[in-house]
């Protein structure tokens, strides 16, 4: 049985550390949040937002998209790159 309390602890710890080192802001999908908006690679200006500026692609974490919403994004984000849209990288 004490094995299993140290391993409590351990994980309790772990979620204060987290805590205290930033509250989670709860970010909404935007393309949830507003329906008529759709992801579509010819819209590179707004596509342009979830890249960085070396021109990758930005994580779920920074975009706040869904995941299903992300997997959206990087295709047509792949696909404007193709048509050179928006460019594969910066210098
Ligand atoms: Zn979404």
């Amino acid at each position: 049985m004490a094995g299993s309390n140290k391993k409590n602890n351990r994980n309790n710890n772990y979620d204060d550390d987290n805590v205290r080192i930033r509250k989670p802001k709860k970010k909404v999908c935007a393309y949830c949040a507003d329906e008529n908006l759709e992801i579509d690679f010819k819209q590179a200006d707004k596509l342009r937002k979830y890249v960085s500026e070396k021109g990758k692609i930005l994580p779920r974490r920074v975009t706040g998209l869904c995941a299903k919403h992300q997997r959206e994004l990087t295709i047509a984000i792949k696909r404007a790159r193709h048509i050179a849209l928006l460019p594969f990288t910066v210098e």
